[in-house]
């Protein structure tokens, strides 16, 4: 596996247009659990504890670097909720990951564990420092000494890391190696469940590097048929340009939708003929940006969000679509490919301009579905191959777009909604059945 994913540098601003610290992303996704808890008209209880995470865990941990100095790192695993079972999501290196940020990926990661009917909690974590601002080896220790601080806080049966921004497979492959050096010697095979997005040699599986882009490409297919919208010919604008932008990017394309414009940290890129997914994945693999890309003229970020099309797959990060970026959007479909790319307020705009959001939890959980296919190959000691991945994971995007649709129509809600209300419902059931212990 490449190291393609780690070769961005942190962006200026997660805050669209300026500077701003101050967007709380953990209150946002807060006030969608009491708005579809009000939806799903689940217990009060049910809904005061899941507004909290079951764990914080913060640990600081020395790392030699190159030069011989020692620097101390902060690392953070959230564990939201293990109701349905073992602690599930990725784990982020990047400059601004926050403690409040993490909680608020990691409930996400409980929502898309339940809308998927996967038998897997939320959890998220990561490690605040830019992965591209070190070496190679430096990045293998910081790894592999976060892997160590965290000690039994993870495990196969109990939370189970994966990549996310900034790492990679390569640092799913790092992870697992240290955890299965602490366990005794006869338990080493027993524990390769205890990442997954692992390349396929060391135990991943098949069709895992695609497995987001791929899932919202079916839920793009969905919204495609049910809205009778060819999908042969038309346009699509790309924001994020690593494992899910890229491969979004590629699988659409064909099946015939032309990207105009993309854009990452480093700027964003126009073509109206249309830019090559394939050639670009492969520059960005080379390069680490879009930046000098030969495809395209450069545009700013404000004529990239103004760009004519029919698709916008946001893939970078949250908090990219606010009041202006909303207001300038001239596309039928955002198909949230990141987590959180939406404001409030953005996303009040672009459904009041018409616009369809096909919400996060649902449209990015191929990534967790994948995941959980990795998860039970390495249980069973099998290798499935990529059209049997695939199949399942068609299967379950689709079931899952249909459940979040109807429901949107049965309690009149827009998709997000709908699907925090569905994955609440799924979770209430459980804590009626087993009670508040003791
Ligand atoms: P990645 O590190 O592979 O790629 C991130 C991309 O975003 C890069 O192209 C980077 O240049 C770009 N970017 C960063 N800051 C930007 C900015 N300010 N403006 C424009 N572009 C910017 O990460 P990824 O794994 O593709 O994750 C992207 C999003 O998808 C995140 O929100 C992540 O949580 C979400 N997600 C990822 C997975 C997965 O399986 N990797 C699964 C579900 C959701």
């Amino acid at each position: 596996m490449s190291d393609r994913q780690m070769s961005s540098a942190p962006p200026p601003s997660l805050r669209p247009g300026s500077g701003l610290r101050e967007y709380d992303f953990y209150k946002v996704i807060q006030d969608y659990l009491d708005r579809a808890a009000k939806i799903a008209k689940v217990e009060p209880y049910v809904s005061t504890i899941l507004s909290q995470p079951k764990n914080e865990i913060i640990v600081n941990f020395p790392v030699r670097m190159d030069t011989g100095e020692i620097r101390l790192f902060k690392g953070y695993r959230v564990q939201h909720n293990n109701l349905l079972g073992p602690f599930k999501g990725g784990m982020r290196y990047h400059p601004q990951v926050a403690l409040d940020d993490v909680k608020a990926l990691a409930a996400m990661m409980t929502w898309k564990s339940a809308l998927l009917r996967l038998p897997f909690g939320g959890g998220k974590g990561g490690i605040k420092f830019d992965p591209h601002s070190v070496s190679r080896h430096e990045l293998q220790r910081i790894t592999r000494r976060f892997t160590h601080a965290l000690g039994e806080n993870i495990g196969p049966e109990y939370d189970i890391p994966a990549p996310d921004v900034g790492t990679n497979g390569q640092t799913m492959a790092w992870m697992m190696d240290t955890y299965s050096n602490m366990v005794g010697s006869n338990q080493k095979q027993m524990v390769k469940g205890v990442v997954t997005g692992k390349p396929v040699a060391s135990g991943g599986t098949l069709g895992r590097q695609k497995a987001t882009g791929q899932g919202l490409v079916y839920c793009i297919l969905e919204w495609a048929e049910e809205k009778a919208f060819n999908l042969e010919g038309s346009t699509m604008l790309v924001q994020g340009f690593g494992n899910v932008g890229s491969n979004t990017a590629v699988i659409l394309s064909k099946l015939g939708v032309s990207m105009v414009a993309v854009g990452d940290h480093t700027g964003y890129l126009y073509n109206p003929e249309g830019l090559n997914a394939h050639k670009l994945q492969d520059y960005v693999e080379i390069h680490g940006s879009i930046a000098g890309y030969p495809g395209g003229k450069a545009i700013t970020r404000e004529e990239f969000f103004s760009t004519k099309a029919d698709i916008f797959a946001p893939c970078a990060l949250e908090n990219q679509i606010g009041e202006a970026e909303a207001k300038s959007l001239d596309v039928k479909l955002i198909a949230e490919g990141a987590n959180g790319p939406c404001n409030p307020t953005g996303e009040r705009l672009a459904l009041e301009k018409g616009i369809d959001i096909l919400p996060d939890v649902l449209a990015n959980a191929g990534g967790v579905t994948v995941s959980y296919y990795e998860w039970v190959q390495n249980k069973r000691s099998e290798t499935w191959s990529e059209e049997e991945v695939d199949a399942r994971l068609e299967v379950a995007m689709k079931r899952a777009y249909r459940e979040v649709s109807e429901q949107a129509r049965a309690r009149k809600c827009d998709l997000r909604l709908a699907a925090y209300s569905i994955a609440l419902q799924r979770i209430e059931a459980v804590y009626k059945e087993r009670e508040i212990f003791p």
